[in-house]
C-alpha cells in the first residue's frame, strides 16, 4: 500500500535541493534547438497548495522554499518556474518536479511521468493536461519499457518515496541498467540523507558501478521537527550536464549557512 503523499514535504529543503539542480539541468539541455524526453519514476501530483491543511500541519515549506527563495536570482531557471506558477496557480502553489518540467521545456520535448498512487495519479494527469503522457504503472516499469527513448537526449529522474526499504538495494543495479540500455541519457537519483545512514550502501554501490560524469551533491540542514530522521538530501547525477557542478556548489555552501 502506499501511503507516502508528497503535499505533506512539498517545498521543504530537499524539494529546493533537488529542484533547483533539475531546473540548471534543464536549462542547459534545452539551450541546444534538438528535443528532449523527460522522464520521471515516481512523479507525485505535480501541483500543490502550501496552504493546504497538510501542508500546514508539517510546516515544512515556511522553512524550505519560503525561507530561502532569495538564493536565486529572478533569472535562475527554478526561480523563473516558480514565478510562473504562482502568477498562473496563485501565490500558494507550489510545482513538483514534472510541473517544472513542463513550464522550462519546450513544445518539441516530450514527457513520460509514472505515478502508481490512484489519486496522485489522477492529480497528476489534470494538473499536466496534455502536455505530458502520465503513467498508472510502477516507474521502474515504465523506465525499463521506454529507454532508450525517443528523442535520445534528457533526463531520467528517480525520486522514490523510500517506503519500500529495498529500494536502497536494488537501485544501483536498475541505475547500471538503464545506462546500459541508454548511454547518453541524464539519470538523477535523489534520496534522503537519513540520521540512520541507511542510504550509505546504495551510494558506494553506485559509486563503485563507474558510471560516466558523475555529479554527487549532498547538502545537510536542520531537521525538520525533532527527532526527524532526514537531515540532509542527496542528487547522484550519471552524465551530469555541463554547469551542474557549479550549482552544486553554490547550494552546498549556502546550505551550510543554515
Ligand atoms: N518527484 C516529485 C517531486 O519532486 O515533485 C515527488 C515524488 S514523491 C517523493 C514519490 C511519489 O512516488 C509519490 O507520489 C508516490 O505515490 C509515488 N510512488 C510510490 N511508489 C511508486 C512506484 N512503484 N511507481 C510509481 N510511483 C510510485
Amino acid at each position: 500500500m502506499l501511503s507516502y503523499q508528497h503535499i505533506f514535504h512539498a517545498g521543504n529543503l530537499a524539494d529546493v535541493h533537488k529542484h533547483a539542480l533539475l531546473c540548471v539541468m534543464l536549462q542547459y539541455l534545452t539551450a541546444k534547438p534538438k528535443p528532449l524526453s523527460y522522464i520521471e519514476t515516481h512523479a507525485g501530483r505535480g501541483l500543490y497548495f502550501l496552504d493546504a491543511p497538510e501542508a500546514l500541519k508539517t510546516g515544512e515549506a515556511a522553512g524550505g522554499i519560503s525561507a530561502v527563495r532569495d538564493w536565486f536570482d529572478i533569472d535562475h531557471p527554478y526561480r523563473r518556474a516558480l514565478t510562473q506558477v504562482s502568477a498562473t496557480h496563485g501565490e500558494a502553489a507550489y510545482p513538483g518536479s514534472p510541473m517544472l518540467a513542463r513550464y522550462l521545456l519546450r513544445d518539441i520535448d516530450r514527457l513520460h511521468l509514472a505515478e502508481l498512487h490512484p489519486g496522485e495519479n489522477a492529480a497528476l494527469t489534470r494538473a499536466m493536461a496534455r502536455q505530458a503522457k502520465v503513467h498508472l504503472q510502477d516507474g521502474f516499469d515504465m523506465a525499463h519499457a521506454i529507454c532508450p527513448p525517443d528523442p535520445r537526449r534528457g533526463v531520467l529522474l528517480i525520486d522514490p518515496s523510500y517506503e519500500i526499504k529495498s529500494d536502497y538495494d536494488r537501485i544501483p543495479g536498475i541505475i547500471a541498467k538503464l545506462h546500459r540500455k541508454w548511454n547518453v541519457g541524464v539519470i538523477a537519483l535523489w534520496y534522503p540523507v537519513l540520521s540512520s545512514a541507511a542510504h550509505d550502501g546504495m551510494i558506494d554501490s553506485l559509486t563503485a558501478l563507474n558510471l560516466p560524469k558523475v555529479l554527487h551533491s549532498q547538502v545537510r540542514f536542520p531537521p525538520a521537527r525533532d527527532g526527524h530522521r532526514m537531515v540532509g538530501s542527496g542528487l547522484f547525477v550519471v552524465n551530469a550536464p555541463y554547469g551542474l557542478e557549479a550549482e552544486a556548489k553554490r547550494l552546498s555552501g549556502l546550505f551550510k549557512t543554515l
